[in-house]
């Protein structure tokens, strides 16, 4: 038959909704996603989920919520049928994941599906089936706690097409269970139990406490994340927006993607401009090709933010994109650079003087979740971004005989020659240094402890071990540092600082460079002129679509200028802001700094090691390199004493 000799007809109700199904049901996993946000929104507290075959033949949800009216079951079953939203209005704030009414209709379309439900009011329960292309449903009593049953079994019989597909039984419910563990994530005050094939695969208790919360991301995420995880809680008065929730330190970074949650309003997202806010967030600090592990909460007023993007609700559009990519991003940045030995150690210290402060976890360089929100301060006081904070909080009382930061770039280049220097007179001076020092550093110790004085959290140095790891002595125990890594760390973080602080220098290019830009980017290139401006770029627009750059920054001169450029201008376009120049100009001064730092077997003093100890401790982000490698870890007597098997 031609097509164009059709007539046009009407589609069957079930057809339809078979097509719309296409769009919310693409396997196992989106009818569990519906059917639970559908128990979550009806307010249950507890959820079964039972699945076989990785719900290819069977997929059973059971709640405890609300249910649903026996003359509304029809209806449930219908698309276009919510009891979410009324009118317009109610879709600008919708706060139920739900609203579009088309879940359960898509799926009854492409499925043997069962509703069993009972309010609490009602005498009994009753059950409704669909049949038939015309999707009649067929209401009858049944037997049922208060609550919802949904049973989907079969699922794409009757669209074989879909039905190929799925993949194995083992692929779609792995699938299946990342839904159940984002949502479990998402509201971990629900209990839910997750059963395959009759075997119990998940089963989390409702969290009321803190660390009731921290456990469900345990067995959710698995406790290594949790170890390794800071916590943190901001929120932004002005705007009311607040962020929450674990950040996995960046030494605890993956190779995938697949540890990062994000929820917004307690919904799920996969969004570009949250993506792009975190990965700033980590750059700098985490290892090439690494991912960072989190679990973020961010609340806002719904009004700002449209859920009603995309069928499947994954992705969501902010009112304030800009400002909400620069709340995210300044709160985790500032969150990593405060991931310094003196924030762990000296809640360790509190654990020793009997307060409630868990033990650090052992291994980890930094803090455990507990230790970081004692040094959460609100929005308001933090000072974000930028180069505050350094230096606020050296140990008191200490003297470094190492001279103090640099403040220019400089400054910075002589210091590094200057540890080239110093190994040269160090030589034979230190090292593992006999007997006497140790008993120095002792001595030292205890003379700080006897005059109540606090001691440095990473403690003074004993002995510099095959010219790579330094080992110090501190309240807790022992203290181990890989010398190149935390030097490597303090150089970059004051060529940045000292960066920052001076004028950048700029030189013409020989030849000015045009670019064909689209008008929207050579408005965009126009009105940041400023900005590229402050980082050594002169560029202006010479007609409606072209820009022409004269003048670059003299560290970039040799770089591929157009395309950075292009980038940037995409970037700002795209998130309101670009970070590109700074990271190339960054990158450029790790390198610098990981030539610059002092290398493996290179043997230091002792004062020098307590000198580049002191540093650490006043340095953001001195708990990694700039590789994400961790630089120290700490030792506690306990673990010691456990090593020996020596009982206390
Ligand atoms: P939506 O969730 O977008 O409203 P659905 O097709 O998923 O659309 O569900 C249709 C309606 O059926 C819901 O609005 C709700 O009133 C009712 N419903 C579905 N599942 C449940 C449940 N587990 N408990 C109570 N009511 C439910
Ligand atoms: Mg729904």
């Amino acid at each position: 038959m031609h097509l164009s000799m059709s007539r046009i007809q009407l589609l069957s109700p079930r057809l339809a909704n078979q097509i719309a199904a296409g769009e919310v049901v693409e396997r196992p996993a989106s009818v569990v996603k519906e059917l639970l946000e559908n128990s979550l929104d009806a307010g249950a507290t507890q959820i079964e989920i039972d699945v076989e075959q990785g719900g290819m033949k069977l997929i059973r949800l059971r709640d405890n919520g609300g249910g649903i009216e026996e003359q509304d079951l029809p209806l449930a079953l219908s698309r276009h049928a919510t009891s979410k939203i009324l009118v317009l209005e109610d879709l600008e704030a919708v706060n139920s994941l739900g609203f579009r009414g088309e879940a359960l209709a898509s799926i009854s379309s492409v499925s043997r599906l069962t509703l069993t439900s009972r309010r609490s009011d009602a005498p009994s329960a009753w059950q409704v089936q669909t049949e038939g292309r015309d999707m009649e449903p067929v209401v009858s009593p049944a037997a049922h706690p208060q609550g919802t049953c949904v049973e989907v079994r079969d699922l794409f019989f009757n669209t074989p097409a879909r039905r190929k597909f799925m993949r194995t039984e083992q692929t779609e419910f792995k699938h299946l269970e990342e839904v159940v563990k984002r949502l479990a994530l998402s509201r971990s005050d629900v209990s839910f139990v997750l059963r395959h094939n009759g075997r119990v695969i998940h089963q989390l208790r409702p969290a009321r406490t803190e660390q009731d919360h921290e456990r469900r991301i345990s067995s959710v995420c698995g406790p290594a994340f949790i170890d390794q995880a800071l916590s943190l809680d901001m929120c932004a008065e002005a705007s009311g927006l607040r962020l929450w929730g674990w950040m996995g330190l960046p030494t605890f970074s993956r190779s995938q993607t697949d540890l990062q949650y994000f929820f917004v309003n307690g919904r799920i997202i996969r969004d570009k401009l949250v993506a792009h806010a975190v990965r700033q967030a980590y750059q700098d600090v985490l290892f090439h090709g690494r991912h960072p592990a989190f679990v973020l909460y961010l609340e806002l007023d719904p009004r700002l933010v449209d859920v009603n993007v995309h069928p499947t609700k994954h992705e969501v559009r902010f009112r304030e994109g800009r400002l909400v990519h620069d709340f995210i991003f300044r709160t985790l940045h500032r969150v990593i650079a405060d991931v310094r030995p003196e924030a762990a150690v000296s809640s360790a210290a509190a654990s020793l003087d009997g307060g409630q402060a868990a033990d650090p976890a052992p291994g980890i360089p930094g803090i455990n979740a507990q230790q970081f929100e004692q040094g959460r301060m609100p929005l308001a006081q933090a000072p974000l971004g930028g180069s505050a904070a350094a230096g606020s909080s050296s140990g008191s009382g200490f003297q470094s005989d190492y001279s103090p930061a640099a403040t220019s770039l400089g400054a910075v280049r002589d210091q590094i020659n200057g540890y080239g220097a110093l190994h040269v007179s160090a030589n034979g001076a230190g090292g593992l240094g006999g007997p006497g020092a140790n008993s120095a550093q002792d001595a030292a110790l205890a003379a700080a402890q006897a005059q109540g004085e606090v001691a440095p959290p990473l403690g003074y140095a004993l002995a510099h071990l095959h010219g790579i790891y330094i080992l110090a002595q501190n309240e807790q125990g022992l203290v181990l540092v890989d010398m190149h890594a935390a030097h490597e760390r303090i150089v970059y973080e004051r060529m940045k600082q000292a960066y920052e602080t001076e004028v950048v220098r700029s030189q013409p290019l020989l030849v000015p460079l045009s670019m064909a830009v689209s008008q929207n980017e050579a408005d965009c290139a126009e009105e940041q002129a400023a900005v590229f401006q402050r980082l050594g770029f002169e560029l202006s627009r010479m007609g409606e679509e072209s820009l022409v750059v004269r003048q670059v920054p003299v560290s970039l001169a040799r770089g591929n200028i157009e395309q950075l450029i292009r980038d940037v201008l995409s970037d700002m376009l795209t998130y309101g802001q670009s970070q590109r120049i700074e990271n190339h100009i960054n990158e450029l001064l790790g390198t610098m700094a990981c030539h610059g730092a002092v290398r493996a077997n290179r043997q230091l003093s002792v004062p020098e090691m307590n000198g580049l100890l002191r540093d650490m401790e006043i340095t953001e982000r001195s708990g990694q390199c700039n590789h994400g490698r961790p630089t120290w870890t700490q030792l506690s007597l306990n673990e010691l004493d456990k090593l020996f098997m020596r009982g206390r």
